[in-house]
This record gives C-alpha cells, structure tokens and sequence, in this order.
C-alpha cells in the first residue's frame, strides 16, 4: 500500500512539473513577442537605436568597412556587408528580444531589446 501511494505522489509530482514546465515556455514564449528596439553596438559601444516596427534601411561603418542593416515587417536583418566572412549575411532575421547579429570583423553587434515603453528618444531618423 505504502509503495502504491507513494508511486502515485510521483506521478503528481511529474504532472505538476510538466505543466508548470508548460507554463514557464509559454511564458517565455509570450514575453518573446515583446522585442521592441533594435541596438546596434559598434567596438563596444551602442551607437544607434532603432524601432523594431518602423521599416529602416541603415548603412552602418564606415570606408570599406559596412553593413548593411534592414527593419523590415519587425525584423532585422543585415542583407549585405563588406566582412569576409559574410557570417552576419547568413544569419538571417532577428526579432525577439535577446536575439543578437554578429559581425566579428567589423565589431558589430545587432541585438533585440525589450521595447517596453520607456523614453528611448533614439537616434531614428
Ligand atoms: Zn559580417
């Protein structure tokens, strides 16, 4: 009897755990959506702030040394860039926050941050 029950609290146990499990990614999930600024950081520094729902086209370095970055549809995107590795190219569209773009050889780095309406009087055109 004793081991009976006690078999039976575990099969509670992993219930309980799997839909709070479920919970936590929908969760998780749901707080993704909220992506809402896209910082651009140049040699450690951020030097632009961008709207995530306001299409863009900006060209970012400077001499033979650019990227090209891309909001489009809540997205954003380097669609064309002078590095040789094109890696930043390749990694396609980001948009939920916390997603990031790198481009090593020009120190830049594209991230998604929270746009939770706070005053980012950015730099937007
Ligand atoms: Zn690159």
């Amino acid at each position: 009897m004793e081991r009976l029950k006690s078999h039976r609290n575990d099969v509670i146990l992993i219930a309980v755990l799997a839909v709070l499990g479920g919970a936590l990614a929908l969760f998780l999930w749901l707080t993704r959506q909220t992506g809402g600024i896209v910082a651009v950081q140049m040699d450690g520094e951020i030097i632009m702030e961008l709207p995530l729902d306001k299409d863009a086209r900006v060209v970012l370095g400077e001499g033979a040394d650019t990227n090209t970055l891309v909001i489009e549809g809540g997205k954003a995107r380097v669609v064309e860039a002078s590095c040789p590795d094109q890696v930043c190219v390749r990694q396609g569209g980001i948009q939920y926050e916390g997603e990031s773009i790198v481009c090593l050889p020009h120190r830049l780095i594209v991230t998604i941050e929270g746009g939770q309406g706070n005053g980012v009087d950015g730099a937007a055109g």
